[in-house]
């Protein structure tokens, strides 16, 4: 499926029922024009609206009823309005501005997002994987494609060796999509689901060619109708909407939802998914980021360097004490710090990188791919949460141990009595008895002996602000609170 249209276009950016409403006002009053529906190119300042006339386009930011309704009279006279646009191109393609979020970074995987209608396929690459889905695979474990996401059953790894799982297991294999990862800073599967549904299901209907699966099975969240609404009308799929729960970013949990179980707990690894996955299947479990990533290797695959230790790029989600969240796309190899220029960041702001259990640091001097985020404590979510500096650090680590005490599954030891004891120290540090040794060794078991990733990032939050914000616990325990903001952990 394609949106092409041969006279003036006018692409609206649809986030919710208000914009649709509005939307449908102008489609009301165009003629000549077509108007099509897309989704959120990411950016904030919503919504954006693309104006095409004889082959030229402009792009304006946060359009109002009225702005729409001049929009699509011009396009009804043939003219384009640029004096109020924030970019304008005479190529094909969205213009982009050289200020403000969409000039940040790369856009490849992002591209589409805004432009295209939510469930368009334009350019697709199955078939063509599908005439040759072994050399499809043979060029992803050249390039030693990494997977995207907590979600991703192949988080950071190389997704040929997923894949060589799933094709060397008996059985019938079946590819999920889970895009209902619940990490509240976490905006990228979900702005991809929204915007770009009909190129994932492209893409996930060539993945499934290569590790030979007939059946795929989406993850969406339930909350977000607008997304569900979208993925269905994208392909010939199965979408599960799932309520909204942080531990189906977990893989195997998200399995377990997907069976149906009352209670989400972890399964034990090995046999992972891919030999043993969704009711015994040979499962691919990967988010929305891996495989349109993966789509656009094949679609483009010079501009991938199997040089690099994660070929590719990666989407950002920038939030917490910003004025708009807004997700970016940036190459691996240049340092996180560049996603600061999508947003206005206060000064001596401090980040949580990789989200709800990501690391804490003062700098974002590290480059985007996954192995150097790692490397630094870091988390690979692509998730960079602005803290301000009236946030307290302890507090907001005592926030993430509170949570991880609440919502484990309680399956394994490490994890359910660990973080019920990471809590009660970071508690204590309040009564003036901070003991970062006991901390840190807390840490270290929960995150070399918990069974998922759950339990195995949980505690990174305290052992990273350990490194950068040791003063801040003495203070505390000293009964001061730096940022003059702390009124204790609960
Ligand atoms: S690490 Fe935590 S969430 Fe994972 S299985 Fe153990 S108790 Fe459950």
């Amino acid at each position: 499926m394609t949106d092409s249209a041969d006279g003036p276009t006018l692409r609206v950016s649809v986030a919710g029922a208000a914009d649709r409403d509005s939307l449908d006002a102008v489609r009301d009053r165009a003629e000549r024009t077509a108007v099509v529906e897309t989704g959120s190119t990411g950016a904030p300042s919503g919504p954006y609206a693309y104006v095409t006339v004889d082959g030229r386009t402009a792009l304006y930011a946060a359009v109002t009823d009225s702005t729409l309704e001049r929009l699509v009279d011009a396009c009804e006279e043939g003219s384009l309005p640029t004096a109020e646009a924030e970019a304008v191109t005479d190529g094909d393609g969205p213009p982009r501005p050289t200020e403000g979020p969409l000039s940040v970074g790369t856009r490849r995987v992002l591209e589409g997002c805004g432009w295209h209608a939510p469930t368009a396929s334009p350019d697709p690459v199955a078939p063509e994987v599908r005439a040759d889905p072994e050399r499809a695979f043979e060029t992803v474990e050249e390039i030693g494609l990494l997977g995207r996401g907590r979600a991703d059953a192949a988080a950071d790894e190389p997704l040929a060796e997923s894949w060589g799982r799933i094709r060397e297991t008996d059985g019938d294999p079946v590819l999920v999509v889970n895009a209902a990862d619940a990490d509240p800073e976490a905006h990228a599967d979900r702005l991809l689901c929204a915007s770009a549904a009909g190129r994932l299901y492209d893409a996930a209907d060539a993945v499934a060619a290569v590790v030979g699966a007939e059946d795929v099975i989406v993850l969406a969240p339930a909350e977000d109708p607008l997304v569900v609404e979208r993925l269905e009308a994208a392909g010939e799929w199965h979408v599960v909407a799932a309520e909204d729960d942080f531990r189906l970013g977990e893989p195997t949990m998200a399995l377990e939802r997907l069976e149906g179980n009352d209670r989400i707990e972890a399964r034990r690894r090995p046999p992972g998914p891919e030999e043993w996955g969704l009711y015994g299947r040979p499962t691919a479990v990967h988010t929305p980021r891996t495989l349109l990533q993966a789509a656009e290797f094949w679609r483009n695959p010079e501009a991938f360097d199997a040089d690099t230790a994660d070929p590719g790029t990666r989407l950002v989600s920038v939030g917490g004490d910003v004025a708009a969240p807004t997700t970016i796309e940036l190459p691996t190899d240049v340092p996180l710090s560049r996603a600061l220029s999508a947003v206005d960041s206060p000064a001596n702001a401090r980040f949580a990188v990789g989200g709800r259990f990501g690391g804490l640091t003062r700098s974002l001097d590290v480059p985007v791919a996954a192995p150097a985020l790692s490397a630094a404590g870091l988390g690979t979510e692509g998730v960079v949460e602005v803290l301000g500096p009236d946030r307290c650090i302890v507090a907001s680590v005592g926030e993430r141990a509170a949570f991880a005490r609440e919502e484990n599954c309680g399956r394994c030891v490490p994890c359910r009595e660990g973080s019920k004891q990471l809590h009660e120290a970071l508690r204590a540090v309040y009564d003036g008895e901070f003991d970062a040794g006991e901390i840190r060794e807390l840490s270290r078991v929960m995150a070399t002996t918990s069974l998922c990733t759950f339990g195995e990032t949980a505690a990174r939050p305290v052992r990273t602000a350990l490194e950068d914000f040791e003063g801040e616990f003495r203070a505390h325990a000293d009964g001061r609170c730096p940022a003059g903001a702390c009124g204790g952990m609960q």
